[in-house]
């Protein structure tokens, strides 16, 4: 199936110069929605996944119903402020200042293989600090899944000791 039919570019969002890759038109397309998810579990069945991690916000779209196929936990990471227990926190750096990711401290127990879902691999510094604080936690981080990869972005690079793949490369 050819899902560069279903993902929608919009020019200057959210910055003048910027063409966004939408996805929402893909998750409204039964069959394009169920063959991604199906991609994803396909790449990660022989992994021994004990869970799924998926960034804030669109990371929970992809991820959670690859967990849900897979039968094993999902846990969110989260924008700091919104979880509600015990968190541990990475800092990361951003071309101006910083951002802070967060995971609960109870979500990964040490040594369980975790694979980290999300829609978009850019630059791929919101994945290698997710990453980072799934190795802070104790898991071990055995595959990266994107819906789609920006490759002039070099995310890939920034990632190169880690099991990437992406369903779509632009
Ligand atoms: P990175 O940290 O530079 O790799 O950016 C990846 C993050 O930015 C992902 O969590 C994406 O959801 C988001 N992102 C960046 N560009 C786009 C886009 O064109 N469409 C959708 N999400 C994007």
């Amino acid at each position: 199936m050819d899902l560069t039919k279903v993902i929608r570019d919009v020019e200057n969002f959210p910055k003048e110069g910027i063409v966004f890759k939408d996805i929402t038109t893909l998750m409204q397309d039964g069959e394009a929605f169920k063959f991604t998810i199906d991609e994803f579990i396909k790449n990660l069945k022989d992994k021994n996944v004990d869970v799924i991690v998926g960034p804030e916000a669109r990371g929970f779209l992809m991820g959670t119903p690859v967990a849900y196929g897979m039968g094993i936990g999902f846990v969110p990471v989260r924008k700091p402020g919104k979880l509600p227990h015990e968190t541990e926190s990475y800092e990361y750096d951003l071309e101006y200042g910083t951002d802070t990711l967060q995971m609960h401290k109870d979500a990964i127990k040490p040594g369980q293989r975790v694979a980290i879902v999300d829609d978009l691999l850019a630059t791929g510094g919101t994945m290698e600090a997710t990453a980072h604080l799934i190795e802070k936690l104790g898991g071990e981080v055995v595959s990266m899944q994107f819906l789609i990869e920006l490759e002039s972005l070099k995310g890939r690079e920034k990632l190169s000791k880690y099991d990437v793949n992406s369903l779509l490369k632009y």
